[in-house]
């Protein structure tokens, strides 16, 4: 059975900027794994909460983010400004390129994730 992947919004945005840095070795090779699946176009499901990225985050608490109320915000303005909700299910490429059309072309990502501490490497 494929497998679906389970993605907090925002890291509809991270994963176009993610050139292997990160929090922990662990977080890196999650990462790269990821994004060499998700380059074949799996089912993902759409999240305000942590998911297969935050598994392997030493910043995940017990499945609770440590910036927990910051990174909620950058996922609930991600849906909003791709029009979607939370908990849909949809290709990965489908959402993809609705980040990069409501968000990264228009230049707004900055609107969004500007106070994260990796943000001065997120430049397409
Ligand atoms: S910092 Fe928080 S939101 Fe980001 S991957 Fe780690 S646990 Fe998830």
């Amino acid at each position: 059975m494929a497998i679906v992947y389970r993605i907090r919004a925002h890291h509809g945005m991270c994963f176009s900027f993610f050139r292997g840095k990160g929090y922990s070795g662990e977080f890196t090779d999650n990462m790269w794994k990821m994004k060499e699946n998700l380059a074949h176009n799996p089912d993902v499901i759409l999240l305000k909460e942590a998911d297969d990225v935050c598994a392997h985050c030493p910043n995940n608490q017990k499945g609770t983010c440590i910036s927990m109320e910051k990174v909620a915000d950058y996922d609930r303005q991600v849906l909003d400004l791709c029009g979607l909700e939370p908990g849909v299910r949809m290709r990965w490429k489908d959402f993809e390129k609705t980040v990069q059309d409501k968000i990264l072309k228009p230049g707004r990502r900055e609107e969004i994730c500007k106070d994260c501490e990796w943000s001065e490497l997120c430049v397409l």
